[in-house]
């Protein structure tokens, strides 16, 4: 049996049921789960981990990404350009990707979420240049130890059928659920501390069909697995809906069957408020991206109106062309700070917000295993140092969430260490760095 035993850290903030914190507190881990939390435990052959002088907290989970995109950040002609317009300058470049791509862009986004404190990610890859498969990010995941929800993406209607992306990138529809068959029967696991868990994921509602929506959402409820698309990013996406559909997207999505506690979308910026009831009533989670919104002007979402309605929400920090960066605990941040600019100072505690990018994440990737510290949940762990700069003179732990760090100091997904003093230790991060480099200056050549 593997035992590992985190001493005496300075305080715990648990996510419980009773969002306990404990102080000079103690974790027991064995066997990839939590066997006791508290004070004063010992444990006979136990690798010990010192964290005094620590704040420990829940691996931070993350809802929405696309890993691929770490390699086109901040690509000149898409730095000032709103969704569709960005869109349209990087889907050429993206077109250009093939297997190492999407294998060394996703090491590269997993290891950058890891050291940001994040345990448990999920993915939505949504195009397939040049024999991409799921299976490079899925291999790509499991060299960097993270627990990971990769979701089946696709895009089905071209330009030349007054859709969005080129048409060489959009795929048959019938190839498209094939494919998602494949890849939930060769990789999905649902059972208890699941490392890989496949979801179904058309792109958005002005990338496929009406047709490939609802039958997808047939697929995912057939094979038991999760729903997830992006949904009511900004103006221009209501106005499309509005203008095809004829209705909003709450009303498409929820007349082709995506809404339940099985279903997440992304963004939700601009639900209004009977929207905001039908997900709330339904079940139906949120990826709440609020760099991604601010990076793309596309507004700020009602997060503390769906959390007050009873929507889960979860924290994304989206596809890193569009945000640049993807350090979860700087997304925890400007959730908080965003609702204070729409609602006022005490429209969200920096508690909140940090319960948003653990347990709430957990909640809307359908985990009830993960996302607190507590007996019997997944040992999915951040131990952040506060000893350092950013916290010196800190009388509270939020200031983990007000103040830093930015860097989690030691990282353990299902009892396994990862992220060793600021370091990942599960995989050669800086070959990875090398070979994401020089991948990316040929994408900028041709
Ligand atoms: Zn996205």
């Amino acid at each position: 049996m593997a035992n590992t035993l985190i001493k005496n850290a300075q305080i715990v903030l648990t996510m419980n049921d009773g969002r306990a914190e404990i102080s000079d507190c103690d974790i027991h881990i064995s066997d990839g789960v939590i066997a006791a939390v508290g004070q004063n435990l010992s444990v006979a052959d136990a690798e010990i981990v010192n964290a005094a002088g620590c704040v420990v907290t829940p691996g931070l989970v993350n809802t929405h990404h696309h890993l691929y995109q770490t390699l086109t950040r901040a690509v000149p002609g898409g730095q000032d350009a709103l969704l569709f317009g960005w869109l349209q300058t990087l889907y050429p470049i993206w077109s250009k990707f093939g297997p190492e791509e999407m294998f060394v862009s996703a090491q590269i986004g997993l290891a950058e979420l890891a050291l940001s404190g994040c345990t448990m990610t999920s993915d939505h890859l949504y195009l397939y240049p040049n024999g991409s498969r799921l299976d490079d990010t899925i291999a790509a995941a499991a060299e960097v130890g993270i627990r990971f929800h990769p979701t089946r993406g696709a895009m089905s209607i071209g330009e030349s059928d007054g859709g969005l992306p080129p048409d060489h990138l959009v795929e048959d529809e019938a190839a498209i659920l094939n494919d998602s068959i494949r890849v939930i029967d060769a990789f999905h696991d649902p059972s208890p501390g699941a490392m890989v868990r496949v979801g179904v994921a058309p792109c958005s509602p002005f990338s496929v069909s009406r047709e490939l929506m609802r039958d997808a959402a047939i697929l995912a409820r057939d094979k038991g697995v999760m729903m997830h698309t992006h949904l009511a990013e900004n103006d221009e996406d209501i106005a499309y809906s509005l203008s095809q559909f004829g209705c909003r997207p709450g009303q498409y999505a929820e007349d082709l069957g995506w809404t339940g506690d099985d279903v997440w979308h992304a963004h939700c910026v601009k639900l209004d408020d009977r929207e905001i009831d039908l997900f709330a009533r339904s079940r139906t989670g949120v990826a709440h991206c609020p760099c991604s919104n601010c990076r793309l002007g596309s507004g700020i979402a009602p997060v503390r109106a769906m959390r007050d309605a009873g929507v889960p929400v979860g924290l994304g920090v989206d596809g890193s062309a569009s945000n640049d960066v993807g350090n979860l605990m700087s997304e925890a941040r400007q959730t908080m700070l965003l609702q204070r600019v729409a609602n006022g100072a005490d429209a969200m505690s920096a508690r909140e917000a940090l319960e948003i990018a653990t347990r709430g994440g957990a909640q809307v990737l359908g985990r009830d295993d993960c996302g607190q510290i507590a007996v019997g949940k997944r040992a999915d762990i951040a131990i952040w140092d506060v000893s350092g700069v950013e916290s010196a003179g800190s009388w509270d732990p939020a200031a983990l969430i007000l103040a830093g760090p930015a860097k989690v100091r030691d990282l353990f997904v299902e009892g396994r260490q990862i992220v060793a003093d600021t370091r990942m230790v599960s995989f050669g991060l800086n070959e990875a760095i090398v070979r994401q480099n020089k991948l990316a200056r040929k994408l900028a050549e041709i």
